[in-house]
């Protein structure tokens, strides 16, 4: 049928693509102005437009929850009406009520003319079932629509059908005040009634879809705007999901057979080398997962096209030992690793862990150091000229094997000579242009593992990195003592006391603790690049993406209610002058940090804080990711509930590292039973990543997931839940990657291909480039 012929790529045997003609041409002027309103400009884009949910018409919409400001549909009973002269003015007012048997809405109409209320009364009048639609609104404080439309269905035109309507599922359209649900309705049917299956080429290959015994497009568009049982819609809703899946899997499947296709430099371990010297000398065992993760690892770098593989895994898992052994296999086989850090705290802190890992191996070249040694370099925005000069010369000749460095790795004068592996930590603060420009100064492409922060749900992960093969380390070496969480509601006197006295208790024991603020400074709201805050965020300009975090602050576009101004968030410098005053903590140094102080300083205050000579720290989100300090016990998050989960988690695995326990205290005001104060909760009542992974994406809209290109207005994902239809997701990418294996340019499927060109693109870039 259709076989991967023509018959997709080239219009219809009409000669028109029906798909991209402006719907003016088939409902009219007034229509289409309307539905351009939503958005909707095209035949294809209207058949698109799914409805957001489907009434059945033998019940009659539940009127208890309509939330004031939402545009609704609700098919309910018309109940009683009358008509009033308004006070003090002329006109009329006519007051109806519908009801669905439990509950009442108010409707409201207002006019001059008390014969045109009249005839509205008369359509009105009590008894009758019918569609309303407007938007909520309160008056008195009871809700009610004003000026609904209203539909019933044996008024409609065709009155032949109504019969048979009145049992049909009735689809309820995402719909404005331009134009009505049922008029949406009324459109797709007339645009569908003039569709050959020609005219609607499937993305979805007939095998796949024969395989899985989905409908055809045609059919499908059928089934989800004019179903005649329940089961149509979900039929049809099933077979779009799969195909949204399904395109979003071979688009990242190609894109992982490009980078397959290229030519990359074996780099087989070389037994006697580094590597082996670096595992003698290493002062614990392996996790069983880093030693099975190592392995892999270490036959993709033997490969001769690049690798490319995320490692993710609990926090305090061990990545950064994984990564440093593959680093050493390309060392060992003559090339280099460079190692991306999101911020210059923490490439410096890999710089410094990675030396004192290697000791004398990388110590090459110098009194001491071993036989077959290597160097590690660093490469940073704020290094002075002759460093800078120094580090890039080392980098340029080879010499250093391990080049540490953030974003201004990337910058042109950075050359490699022999650039083999590139490790990207913490993936979510990098994107995939990122990526690609330093991939490019490497002659043959590079091997690539990426490092993220925090555990993310499976088919999240296969989702936003499809083109990644994907290694897990869950377990977290042993004898880790492990943290024990916390809450700090303000409301209860004494608590807070209590909190600094731990903290106080843990100092004199010989510990060091942190004190996390949202805000840098009293002076003004900046909050750290990067910051993961959430709701009533007091400048948003300043929580943005700045960082180039996945997530920035997050508006959730419903109007607050007026109230007391917001207490201002905690701020670094206020909270450390408040604690050096602190009678309690007398004698203790107090230290701050954050991203505005000078480089130097930072990595001066950090080491005064590991030695013990400033065992505590008021610091920001800059110590999010990977700063590793075995003696910090203590944690205690001020403002805690306006970090996102997933931050809180990342932060509170800076502690209880060592041999001693960490205490988290998570200070908040939120009140009970408040979204905030649940994550909260979760946060307390566990330390797995992926619990806290899935609680944080329940809670959160699946646009924040996937990054905004995914959310608005001609997304590729629109019926797809990527926490729900697991088993969807799944099954497309088995299909997508078998598929583009055997074929990696589509040749023999041109609609599937110019659907990701077409679908994907515009967004792809952006979408892609927020993973
Ligand atoms: P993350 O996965 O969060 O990046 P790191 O790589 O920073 O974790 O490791 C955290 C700490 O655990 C480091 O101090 C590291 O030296 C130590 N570590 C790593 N692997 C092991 C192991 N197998 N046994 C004991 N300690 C380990
Ligand atoms: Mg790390």
């Amino acid at each position: 049928m259709t076989a991967p012929s023509a018959a997709g790529l080239t219009p219809g045997s009409h000669g028109r693509d029906r798909l991209a003609e402006p719907l003016r041409a088939v409902v009219g002027t007034k229509t289409a102005t309307a539905l351009a309103k939503l958005g909707l400009e095209t035949v294809g884009d209207l058949l698109r437009h799914y409805p957001r949910r489907y009434d059945d018409p033998s019940r009659l919409t539940d009127l208890a929850d309509l939330p004031v400001g939402d545009h609704v549909t609700v098919f309910a009973r018309t109940k009683s009406t009358g008509i009033r002269p308004m006070r003090g003015k002329s006109g009329f007012i006519l007051s109806a009520v519908i009801t669905d048997g439990h509950r009442d809405l108010d409707l409201t109409f207002f006019g001059k003319n008390r014969g045109i209320l009249a005839h509205r009364e008369h359509m009105l009048r009590p008894g009758r079932t019918g569609l309303f639609t407007g938007t909520i609104g309160e008056f008195r404080g009871k809700r009610q629509l004003t000026h609904p439309d209203y539909l019933f269905p044996e008024d409609a035109e065709e009155r032949t059908r109504a019969a048979e309507r009145a049992t049909l599922p009735t689809p309820i359209y995402p719909a404005s005040g331009a134009i009505p649900s049922w008029g949406i309705r009324a459109a797709v049917e007339t645009v569908l009634d003039t569709l050959r299956e020609e005219d609607v080429p499937d993305p979805l290959p007939e095998a796949v879809r024969a395989e899985r015994g989905l409908p055809g497009l045609l059919e499908t568009l059928r089934l989800v705007h004019a179903p005649r049982t329940a089961e149509d819609w979900q039929a049809g809703q099933e077979r779009l999901r799969f195909e949204e899946a399904f395109v979003l899997q071979a688009a990242l499947a190609q894109r992982r057979a490009e980078a397959r296709a290229q030519p990359a430099t074996a780099r087989a371990p070389r037994p006697g080398g580094i590597l082996d010297a670096f595992d003698a000398r290493l002062p614990f065992s392996l996790t069983a997962g880093q030693q099975e993760v190592g392995a892999t690892v270490a036959a993709e770098l033997a490969r001769t096209w690049p690798m490319q593989r995320m490692l993710q895994g609990e926090v305090g898992s061990g990545k950064t030992v994984v990564a440093l052994r593959a680093m050493l296999q390309v060392v060992d086989a003559g090339g280099q690793a460079a190692l991306l850090a999101p911020t210059e705290v923490l490439a410096a802190q890999h710089a410094r862990t990675i030396s004192a890992m290697l000791g004398p191996l990388a110590e090459a070249g110098m009194l001491g150091g071993a036989d077959r040694a290597t160097r590690v370099t660093l490469v940073t925005g704020s290094l002075s000229a002759p460093a800078r000069r120094a580090a890039l010369a080392q980098a340029a000749s080879g010499e250093a094997g391990i080049v540490v460095g953030t974003h201004a790795l990337l910058s042109q004068g950075v050359q490699f000579a022999d650039l083999g592996l590139v490790v990207v930590d913490e993936q979510h603060r990098f994107g995939v242009e990122q990526r690609d420009a330093l991939r490019a100064k490497a002659m043959h492409a590079p091997h690539l593992l990426v490092m993220t922060a925090t555990p993310i749900p499976r088919t999240v992960a296969m989702t936003v990195f499809g083109d990644l093969e994907i290694s897990t380390l869950r377990e977290v070496p042993a004898g880790r003592a492990g943290v024990r969480t916390h809450l700090v509601p303000l409301g209860r006197p004494g608590w807070l006391e209590r909190a600094w006295q731990r903290l106080r208790e843990q100092v004199d024991d010989g510990a060091r603790g942190f004190v996390l603020c949202p805000r840098i400074t009293a002076a003004d709201d900046a909050v750290e690049p990067g910051t993961d805050l959430t709701e009533d965020v007091p400048d948003e300009d300043g929580a943005g993406d700045a960082g180039g975090g996945a997530r920035g602050a997050r508006g959730d576009g419903t109007a607050r209610a007026a109230g007391p101004p917001p207490r201002p968030l905690a701020a670094v410098d206020d909270i450390a002058a408040r604690l050096r005053a602190m009678p309690l903590l007398a004698g203790v140094p107090v230290g701050e940090l954050h991203g505005r102080l000078p480089a130097d300083e930072r990595d001066a205050t950090m080491a005064a804080f590991a030695g013990g000579a400033v065992p505590v720290l008021v610091t920001t989100t800059v110590i999010e990711v990977g700063v590793d300090v075995p003696d910090a016990t203590i944690m205690i998050i001020l403002d805690a509930d306006r970090f996102g989960l997933s931050q809180l988690h990342q932060l509170r695995g800076r502690i209880g590292r060592g041999t001693r326990p960490g205490t988290c205290l998570a200070v908040t005001s939120a009140p009970p039973g408040s979204p905030a104060m649940e994550r909260l909760e979760a946060f307390a009542a566990t330390t797995d990543g992926f619990e806290l992974a899935r609680v944080d994406l329940a809670q959160r809209r699946e646009g924040d997931v996937l990054g905004a290109a995914q959310s608005g207005r001609g997304s590729s994902l629109r019926l797809l839940r990527v926490l729900e239809d697991a088993d969807i997701i799944d099954a497309a990418r088995g299909e997508a990657r078998a598929l583009v294996d055997a074929d990696p340019t589509l040749a023999a499927y041109p609609v599937l291909a110019r659907t990701i060109a077409e679908q994907l693109d515009p967004e792809r870039a952006e979408f892609l480039d927020r993973t």
